[in-house]
């Protein structure tokens, strides 16, 4: 077993806890001890790291990932990309997440049906350098809904990177298929979006038996369900059927509010503000006035729901939707300083949302997400102070050591390591 010590730290264990100077010992894929600046003990085989000026905290964790996204301009580049050479971007992507820090990622859609699959499988067995990654299906959409790409004077083939049903039946089919290839979250588009003008954010579009029939499944199969859920009634649908992850939320009225605040404890919501924040100011295309009207009407939609929902209680993630042209991978932890700009969170708000609570929304509240003893050792080592300025976390050169289940994905530099006999 290898054994590491971060000697004087200042520990962001990230529960939103006052910061601690603090020793912390690794032993295995787990925190074996913390205790006060200079009274743990290294053993005489860990590995032993002076971290004096240096922040350890928990690793970040993107609640809405896309890894088999394509930093494209158009959804049809899903498309056009054979299997072969989508699964390398895929895995290319994984490496990039956890080369930013991410450790841990909650996917909320592939773009073919195995990607997430098959690249969560590579991970987990060491083949691939990755996050922790929960496997997504491809989004389950309805005719005419976000990510329906058909056009009817088209053979619409394989041009596809939504499942677009209609019906209990299809979708009930579409789901099975999704739990037999060996996903762990189906991903349900209820609502309409910023991006279809046909079919906009405020519109639902899935029946209330369709997403009835993919919940009976998942249930079933003991998979989680999350949505894209922008308009009012797509979020109430959502909480009657035990969907646990409710994307964007942005045009949550009153009585949604009501029940989310009531389903605070199961439910999770991520606004993925960064690509409606992109899209209003770093879009590299002209925009109309009027699309601008639209997108700004929505990012002000957003900001207001989470600060309600943040009132209330219920748990907002920083992250999400990073793979486009304009919000391209790599710069995820870009929605710490959104939360805190936009949208009036502190910096330790900020954090926890990506630690704690990341660990929360993957499952194991009870051992991934913070540093504390027990815990998986998925840790962070920064040059500086995160929330003096919480930006420092998009700066790769600032993450001196990336460290997953207790390896190190990237060491500390060498002369942070001290000699065995300085440590002892
Ligand atoms: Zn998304």
């Amino acid at each position: 077993m290898v054994t590491v010590f971060f000697q004087n730290a200042m520990v962001i264990d990230g529960s939103g806890a006052v910061p601690q100077a603090a020793d912390v010992l690794v032993d295995g894929n787990r925190i074996a001890a913390i205790g006060a600046a200079g009274t743990l003990r290294a053993t005489p085989d860990a590995a032993a790291f002076d971290c004096t000026g240096k922040t350890l905290m928990p690793g970040l964790i993107e609640p809405h990932a896309h890894l088999s996204f394509l930093d494209q301009a158009s959804p049809h580049a899903f498309s056009a990309m054979p299997p072969e050479e989508h699964l390398l971007a895929t895995l290319k992507h994984a490496k990039i997440y956890i080369d930013q820090g991410f450790t841990g990622c909650f996917s909320a859609a592939a773009t073919k049906p195995r990607l997430d699959v098959v690249a969560r499988n590579a991970i987990n067995a060491g083949d691939h350098p990755g996050p922790r990654l929960l496997a997504c299906s491809v989004q389950l959409t309805v005719t005419g809904g976000l990510g329906d790409l058909r056009e009817l004077h088209l053979d619409p083939g394989d041009a596809m990177y939504t499942r677009p049903c209609d019906g209990p039946v299809e979708f009930r089919r579409a789901a099975r298929e999704a739990c037999r290839d060996g996903v762990d979250i189906i991903k349900l588009n209820p609502s309409g979006d910023t991006s279809t003008p046909a079919v906009p954010s405020g519109r639902t579009v899935m029946a209330d038996d369709e997403m009835a029939a993919v919940a009976e499944v998942a249930r079933q199969h003991g998979r989680r369900l999350a949505a894209h859920a922008r308009s009012a009634e797509s979020v109430k649908m959502c909480l009657r059927h035990g969907v646990e992850v409710i994307y964007h939320a942005t045009y949550a009225d009153e009585e949604a509010l009501d029940l989310l605040e009531a389903a605070k404890d199961r439910i999770f919501v991520a606004p993925a503000i960064s690509v409606t924040y992109t899209r209003l100011h770093e879009f590299p295309f002209p925009t109309t006035d009027a699309v601008k009207a639209r997108i700004s009407r929505d990012l002000e939609a957003t900001v207001a729901r989470m600060q309600a929902l943040k009132k209330r209680g219920v748990r907002v993630l920083p992250g999400g939707d990073y793979g486009f042209q304009w919000n391209p991978h790599g710069r995820n932890a870009r929605d710490l300083d959104y939360f805190v700009r936009l949208m009036g969170w502190t910096p330790m708000e900020a954090i926890v949302g990506a630690t704690a609570l990341g660990g929360a929304i993957m499952g194991m509240a009870d051992e991934l997400g913070q540093v504390r003893q027990g815990f998986l050792a998925d840790l962070l080592l920064v040059d500086g102070n995160p929330l003096e300025d919480v930006t420092i976390l998009q700066d790769r050169t600032k993450l001196l050591a990336i460290m997953k289940d207790g390896a190190f994905h990237k060491p500390p530099p060498a002369q942070l390591q001290r000699r065995r006999r300085e440590a002892a």
